[in-house]
């Protein structure tokens, strides 16, 4: 207990935390403990007019907090991970609250955030269409084991990497997810490293993105050499097409996550069934740097029964 509130002191002190989730306001004081959100006093007023099955409501000093209060908000990751989902497709024409807001913009906006859910991606809408389900509800049910699924990422190769040595680079890739961390072999002086390593990490949260970190090895600090980020959501959305088929489908293509300016693709990534395993394939531009590509494939590995 004692090491899991000094964990809650650290989380309480996040940047994203020392501001209001709904309306921006610096120092909420109040915690919707099953939405996750930390919130001011006068977005508290219109999460309370709401009700508890909605949003339960709690002082950040209260006494009252018990282990699975603080389980789930560490869990959900704070209010920039829970303002992610609920906040993943809010509409151009939607005014965000300002901390100076009147009441009446401020209930507009909270109440199509939390009560309707008009802001998440549709398919995790329909998972929590009962008011007793939030979005990150313990009870729903693969939650319950703290994460949604298990994915295997197969990091294949690195192509046309930047120069960061005299001659070339030593290059290895670190990828994480949520808290998790793996890392690759770093290959011997090569702009095109072949890795061919595959790792194993659960997934969290569907919100959660996969990145992947390029570096290089050094006797002084590693050197970045670009990174990419990866939303797991499309393969999310393609298990969930795979649960509702069941074993009908074959080998089919059941998604794609289509490459725009804003995401990292270098070209659309299919998702595909082969053999009974769902495989993303993805062909990734390295930002932050000057060039370079990442082929890897992820497989979904679902949580075991
Ligand atoms: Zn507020």
């Amino acid at each position: 207990m004692e090491r899991r509130m000094s964990k809650f002191q650290k989380f309480i002190l996040q940047p994203d935390n020392q501001f209001c989730a709904d309306c921006g306001l610096q120092g909420p004081q109040w915690v919707s403990t099953n939405t996750g959100v930390i919130i001011c006093d006068k977005c508290y007023a219109i999460h309370r007019s709401m009700g508890a099955s909605v949003s339960k409501l709690m002082s950040l000093n209260s006494n009252d907090w018990t282990d699975e209060d603080v389980e789930l908000m560490l869990f959900i990751g704070g209010n920039a991970a829970a303002n992610a989902a609920y906040e993943a497709f809010v509409p151009k024409t939607c005014k965000r609250p300002m901390p100076d807001s009147s009441n009446q913009e401020r209930a507009k906006f909270i109440r199509s955030k939390y009560e309707r859910q008009e802001f998440v991606k549709p398919s995790m809408r329909l998972a929590s269409s009962s008011r007793e389900l939030t979005l990150f509800s313990k009870q729903e049910d693969s939650s319950a084991l703290g994460f949604v699924g298990l994915i295997r990422v197969h990091v294949i190769k690195g192509i046309n990497l930047t120069v960061r040595d005299f001659m070339t680079s030593d290059p290895y890739v670190v990828l994480t997810l949520g808290n998790q961390k793996a890392q690759t072999c770093v290959v011997r002086s090569s702009l095109n490293p072949i890795w061919d390593e595959k790792h194993l990490l659960s997934v969290p949260h569907a919100t959660f993105p996969l990145k992947l970190v390029f570096d290089r090895d050094t006797f002084s600090e590693d050197d970045t050499m670009g990174d990419v980020s990866v939303d797991l959501q499309p393969l999310y959305a393609a298990v969930k097409v795979q649960e509702a088929m069941g074993d009908e489908l074959g080998n089919v293509q059941v998604g794609k996550w289509v490459a725009t300016r804003d995401n990292d693709l270098s070209c659309d990534s299919m998702i595909f069934l082969q053999n009974g395993r769902l495989l993303q394939d993805l062909k990734l531009k390295l930002k932050n740097v000057e060039c370079g590509e990442l082929e890897i494939q992820i497989e979904w590995v679902p949580p075991i029964d």
